[in-house]
């Protein structure tokens, strides 16, 4: 499998958690991305927490642990996801926030 092809927010091998990590509610959860300083990582969430926009807050070793778990979901090694992220930055518009 080519890297540069794999789509980090793909959330098709992710388990949901039984509840929102956010808010704790029970209810139309969704597992959703979120990319972080150490890379991408999944979550479940409710549908009011999606709509909000409402993000976790992470210590760098919880996202770390989160992302190397996503890695594994997508059958990446973490090298591979820096990789992946490091190309996104640089086309995306996440590019001027990083280089000031
Ligand atoms: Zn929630
Ligand atoms: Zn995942």
């Amino acid at each position: 499998m080519t890297a540069t092809e794999l789509d980090l927010d793909d959330t098709s091998s992710c388990n949901p958690a039984s509840k929102c990590s956010l808010c704790n509610a029970r209810g139309q959860l969704s597992v959703k991305t979120a990319t972080t300083l150490v890379g991408v990582i999944c979550l479940t969430l409710c549908a009011g927490c999606v709509a909000a926009g409402r993000s976790p807050r992470l210590s760098p070793a919880q996202a770390a642990v989160m992302s190397l778990e996503h890695c594994q979901h997508l059958g990446i090694t973490a090298d591979a996801m820096a990789e992946l992220m490091a190309a996104a930055t640089r086309d995306g518009p996440a590019a001027t926030e990083a280089t000031r």
